[in-house]
């Protein structure tokens, strides 16, 4: 990924900032800086992006032993604009990508090697029909062999409307686990649903009685909500921090979240640290680059501009 650094149109010579960035690669950068033990699976091509992305992953502590790279196509590319101060357009170079070549074969070692829960989002569904079959019979896979499977809907309209996404989601849900989705985003699960629940409320219900065992729903600036097939519910605010940049929040909730699952949090508990990684996420500037190590959890709760000496 090249990040103009100036907000502007696009020009000859504008300062960009290399870097990587994928929802799960963010989410696995996430828990490894948490201290948790995350592997990346996926393909990239065999060129120099190809290996920055999986030696950055390897330096931020991620497994990539099951990642492949692809001589017969290229790493795919994103750029992103900051076209005014306060808005960003992202231009992506996907279409026949070595991401895209994905197929069920490519995961089958990393699934062999076992894990406690597989991460999965709705851009991998969207990138072909190989990925589609990739990420489904992945879900299959850890579902029948009793991990805890968590989907990000993740919906990314530059790939796919909502009624493509609906249909290709909604025969994932049965190995869900844990469904996580944006407010907005409920609906692109919802509607592939008999009865096409209509608002928050219904549509969460829907998903539970749909044999999700926890719905969690990102609500950007006002935290988060979280409910289970066992009728508990909670809520839990979004922290105060300035924001610089909020791309990438959705996946350092998601690391957050999964990281209070692996130790054993409550539910509210496991909200709270989620908001508290989607606050470092909007508060530093890159997807993933300011996502704290774990001693560093508590640091949003000092008083702004303070000085740690
Ligand atoms: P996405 O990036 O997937 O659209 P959201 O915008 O809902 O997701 O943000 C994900 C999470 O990041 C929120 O649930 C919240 O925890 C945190 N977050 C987002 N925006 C802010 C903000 N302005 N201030 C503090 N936390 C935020």
């Amino acid at each position: 990924m090249l990040a103009a650094q100036l907000p502007g149109p696009l020009a000859v010579g504008a300062e960009a900032r290399t870097t990587i960035a994928g929802a799960e690669s963010n989410v696995a950068i996430g828990l490894a800086r948490l201290g948790h033990r995350a592997a990346w699976a996926g393909l990239v091509g065999d060129d120099e992006p190809g290996r920055l992305i999986l030696r950055t992953l390897r330096g931020e502590g991620v497994d990539t032993t099951h990642a492949g790279a692809r001589p017969e196509a290229p790493t795919g590319g994103m750029l992103r604009e900051r076209r005014v101060a306060d808005l960003v357009r992202v231009h992506y170079w996907r279409s026949h990508s070595a991401a895209s070549l994905l197929a069920p074969a490519d995961l089958a070692p990393a699934l062999d090697a076992g894990a406690r829960v597989l991460h999965l989002t709705g851009v991998t569904c969207a990138l072909g029909p190989g990925p589609l079959k990739a990420v489904r019979e992945a879900a299959a896979h850890a579902h029948a062999h009793g991990w805890t499977v968590a989907l990000d809907v993740n919906h990314r309209q530059r790939l796919w409307t909502v009624e493509e996404a609906g249909r290709a989601l909604l025969p994932l849900l049965p190995h869900i686990t844990v469904l996580i989705a944006s407010d907005d985003e409920l609906p692109v699960v919802t509607h592939a649903l008999a009865d096409r629940p209509e608002g928050e409320e219904r549509a969460v219900g829907a998903l539970l009685d749909a044999g999700i065992r926890d719905v969690v729903v990102k609500r950007g600036g006002a935290g988060a909500a979280f409910r289970d097939r066992d009728g508990s519910r909670h809520a839990v605010p979004a922290l105060h921090v300035p924001v610089r940049d909020t791309v990438g929040a959705g996946d350092a909730f998601c690391a957050g979240y999964l990281s209070g699952l692996l130790d054993g949090l409550p539910p509210e508990q496991r909200l709270a640290r989620a908001n508290t990684l989607g606050a470092f996420a909007v508060a530093s500037d890159g997807d993933w680059e300011g996502l704290p190590r774990r001693d560093e959890l508590p640091l949003l709760a000092a008083a702004p501009g303070t000085t740690i000496r």
